[in-house]
């Protein structure tokens, strides 16, 4: 239950936060309900996971068979490697998660897995293999500790505290009222979208997958923050050589990525190092330039607005 101790301009948040609690377990249901509609076949094999490679091939999939999002898309993510995928909004970045963790089947092509079609394999195995710190964070109506624990069931406690102080979060669970017992959700306590995120990366960091995604996962959380998380993700991926993919709308997050694929309407525009793609001189280098010039805009500002 949520406290009164604190200042009432904290309700208008405390408001949103909880608007956005709902959103998420809408969210969460509603990829359920979506699962439900994907079957494992019959002679389905657990999915064999060796170097980590994911590869689309002619992959065409719409929400709507009258809307194609991904048109004949051939791409593939190197085993071991970071990758980012960017492009225009609505261009389908998401949809390629979606589609990898099979909440949809393809309507053409095949998405491989160290060469398996992810149709042929148990959902559930395909499913354990990917780790997902994604744009909103579902959080259950439960104590923190069971939230982090949804990474991992088998976890001990000591398991979970060591993922959470990895992931940076255990100073600040330490610091509320009932520690890793305290209830976070629509009916408990409210945190912050940073803090949300910590806890989706703790899940992750317990769960321990060979194939990691990150949804805009810095999204929440300021500058600041950003970078230093960042650095600490690097940091965790750096440890085994895992394939990681950074699916991401700010370009100065990713720049450093092995890969970067850049998609346009559903299709791949093009692809290479950062350096390659600003010499390309194509649509890569123009968002770069775009959103450089953004943050130039914003630093000036509060430049400006620091003097006075
Ligand atoms: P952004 O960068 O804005 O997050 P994105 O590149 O990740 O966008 P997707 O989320 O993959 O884009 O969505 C691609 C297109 O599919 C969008 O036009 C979106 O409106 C549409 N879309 C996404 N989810 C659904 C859905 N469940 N039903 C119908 N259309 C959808």
């Amino acid at each position: 239950v949520f406290q009164l101790s604190v200042p009432l301009n904290f309700l208008g948040s405390v408001y949103r936060e909880l608007r956005q609690s709902l959103l998420d377990m809408e969210t969460l249901f509603n990829l359920q309900k979506v699962n439900v509609a994907v079957k494992d076949k019959k002679d389905a094999k657990p999915l064999l996971l060796t170097a980590g490679e994911i590869r689309f091939e002619n992959v065409t999939f719409g929400y709507r068979p009258d809307r194609p999002i991904l048109k004949n898309l051939t791409l593939t993510i190197p085993a071991g490697k970071k990758i980012a995928i960017v492009g225009p909004s609505g261009c389908g970045k998401s949809t390629i998660l979606r589609l990898l963790f099979r909440f949809y089947d393809v309507q053409e092509g095949r998405i491989l897995v160290d060469g398996q079609d992810i149709r042929d394999v148990g959902l559930e195995s395909l499913q354990k293999a990917i780790g997902v710190v994604p744009q909103d964070t579902p959080l259950f109506n439960d104590t923190i500790e069971h939230n982090i624990r949804y990474g991992n069931q088998e976890a001990s406690h000591e398991q979970v505290v060591e993922a959470a102080k990895r992931a940076r979060v255990h100073d600040t669970i330490s610091q509320f009222p009932d520690g890793y017992g305290t209830m976070v959700g629509e009916r408990g306590m409210m945190i912050s979208g940073g803090e949300k995120q910590r806890l989706a990366i703790s899940r992750v960091i317990l769960k321990d997958p060979p194939l990691l995604f990150f949804d805009e996962a810095t999204s929440a959380l300021d500058t600041y923050t950003e970078q230093a998380l960042l650095s600490h993700i690097n940091s965790i991926l750096k440890e085994k050589s895992r394939t990681s993919v950074f699916i991401a709308h700010r370009l100065r997050t990713i720049y450093d990525c092995d890969l970067i694929i850049v998609l346009r309407e559903g299709q791949v525009a093009e692809s290479g190092t950062h350096q390659e793609l600003i010499d390309r001189a194509g649509l890569y280098s123009e968002l770069w330039s775009a959103q450089e010039t953004q943050f130039a805009d914003k630093d000036e500002e509060s430049a400006l607005s620091g003097e006075s």
